[in-house]
């Protein structure tokens, strides 16, 4: 049994496949053998294996039933800040199942498969002209990839000059802690650089840190409070004036297209997540990509191999596309060439649907979405860095005088129907509540929200015992956070039986 030990509700009990399971029942029927039928060698068989036993229809009902129990963004409302969780249009959906994507290999031989590296190669491209960089690499599986990726170039670059002493990266303390994990990974020293008063970086603390030993500097920009960074070219040019590289953490991206160009103000490197800003599905460990786009000068670390063109074509035979490696190149960072059907047929075809002004569209509407939010909230909720913002803000999940927290206020939106916003993130922001419209969702929908949080605030005064046993209305009620964490139970399918395995 699946069990939830809740703090308000009674334990909620979920049947698992197992329990189930009734002996003799299947779900498969193989056609009769055309060819004489043999023993499996017993090595392959293991008796100590508890396969359930159940009919198709049986296991088609128990997860149908499961999966209902999950939010979607194809369900409801989902301001996960940081997260970009837009509506993924359907199209893409289509267009990723076409069968000449969908069953290619890619260990077929480059002329068969001439019509993928034409998109990758195009994809490539059009990367390049949203960003203002010279050279893409659609290799990283994710953002956090795509960073760990960006740092091995910024380091290789450092090494080939013969600067070797280069050994800190400065990392604002807004950023995604995936900053510093991929920094941390490759062996770099953090150094924090605080934020100003307006939420930019602190020009001062910057200064200070800034000499021959740095590496560089990852930021996000707009940063992951929402805002555009007022001193930005200052910020490129004293890490540039120190010998430092840039890397822009594009996972922002939806608040610019079609608007600022990374590449353009300085950035020498970048991440893009394909599946935030061009609405490639995610969550739930679904496959993300996360290509990093360069500057020229570091085009010839990017990892092997990019999509290129090996013969130009002319008017009668298109260009022949195979795969080239970057003269310095850091080495490979993924198996074959990232995530094709998942994430660059998906991405590519949102590009092509939208074209350039589509694209701009979708930052104008993303930044107006988020601004008209934080109109509506910021006299019920404070916010501390209250400014323009672009396509998020991040408010403070607590009113004086009361112990609501913001995650009483997530719960609570739950009973609206509504995915919590991002919480506890930004780390600079007490009781952060980060909340990430999207250009997808329509005036409706931004109103019910305002309105629900609107609500909760007033129930945080007069009911809080609402918001501390939130969620109410869901299969499964508050969990046991510290009981989650002491007693964690990985593998809860297997059954009672099983032993200690
Ligand atoms: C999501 C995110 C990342 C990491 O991207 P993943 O694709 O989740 O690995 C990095 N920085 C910021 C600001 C993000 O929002």
């Amino acid at each position: 049994m699946i069990e939830a030990t809740l703090t308000a509700t009674a334990k909620v009990v979920e049947p698992t496949i197992f329990d189930l399971s009734s002996p003799g029942r299947v779900g498969v029927s193989f056609p009769e053998p055309d060819v004489p039928r043999t023993e499996l060698p017993k090595s392959m068989l293991r008796a100590d294996l508890p396969l359930p036993e159940l009919a198709e229809v049986d296991v088609v009902r128990h997860y149908m039933h499961l999966s209902k129990f999950n939010y979607s963004v194809d369900g409801g409302y989902y301001p996960l800040g940081s997260c970009t969780m837009k509506y993924n249009p359907k199209i893409d959906e289509d267009t990723c199942r076409l069968p000449g994507f969908l069953h290619t290999h890619p260990l077929q031989p480059i002329e068969t498969v001439q019509g993928n590296l034409a998109l990758m190669y195009q994809l490539q491209e059009w990367l390049k002209e949203i960003s203002g960089f010279s050279a893409v690499t659609l290799q990283p599986a994710a953002g956090a990839h795509g960073e760990f990726t960006g740092v091995l170039i910024m380091r290789a670059y450092h090494k080939s000059r013969g600067d070797v002493k280069r050994t800190k990266m400065l990392i604002p303390d807004s950023a995604h802690g995936t900053n510093p994990a991929s920094s941390g990974m490759i062996g770099l020293q953090i150094v924090q650089i605080p934020s100003d008063a307006r939420g930019n970086v602190d020009l001062k603390a910057l200064k200070e840190h800034c000499d021959d030993t740095v590496v560089g500097m990852m930021l996000t920009n707009p940063n992951t409070l929402g805002l555009f960074d007022e001193n930005i070219e200052e910020v490129i040019k004293l890490v540039h004036d120190c010998g430092g590289l840039m890397y822009g953490d594009g996972a922002n991206l939806n608040a610019l297209l079609g608007i600022v160009k990374p590449g353009d103000i300085g950035f020498d490197v970048m991440h893009f997540n394909l599946h935030k800003t061009f609405a490639v599905p995610h969550g739930g460990g679904g496959p993300g990509s996360g290509p990093v786009g360069v500057a020229a000068h570091l085009a010839d670390f990017l990892p092997e191999p990019l999509v290129g063109i090996l013969e130009e074509g002319d008017d009668e035979t298109p260009p022949l596309f195979g795969f080239v490696k970057p003269a310095k190149s850091i080495g490979r960072m993924k198996a074959f060439h990232g995530h094709f059907g998942g994430g660059h047929v998906r991405a590519f075809t949102y590009i092509a649907m939208h074209g350039p002004d589509g694209l701009k569209d979708i930052s104008q509407y993303a930044v107006l979405n988020a601004n008209y939010l934080l109109a509506r909230l910021r006299n019920t909720y404070h916010v501390p860095f209250d400014r323009i913002c672009m396509h998020e803000f991040v408010a403070e999940g607590q009113f004086a005088g009361s112990d609501v927290r913001a995650l009483d206020i997530a719960k609570r939106l739950m009973d609206y129907n509504f995915h919590p916003p991002t919480n506890y993130f930004p780390l600079i922001v007490h009781e952060a509540l980060m909340i990430e419209p999207t250009e997808t969702e329509n005036k409706d929908t931004l109103d019910a929200f305002a309105d629900a949080l609107i609500k909760i605030a007033d129930e945080a005064k007069t009911k809080p015992e609402l918001l501390h046993n939130a969620p109410s209305t869901t299969q499964f009620g508050r969990m046991d956070e510290v009981k989650a964490a002491r007693d964690l139970v990985l593998c809860c399918w297997l059954p009672e039986d099983y032993g200690d395995q």
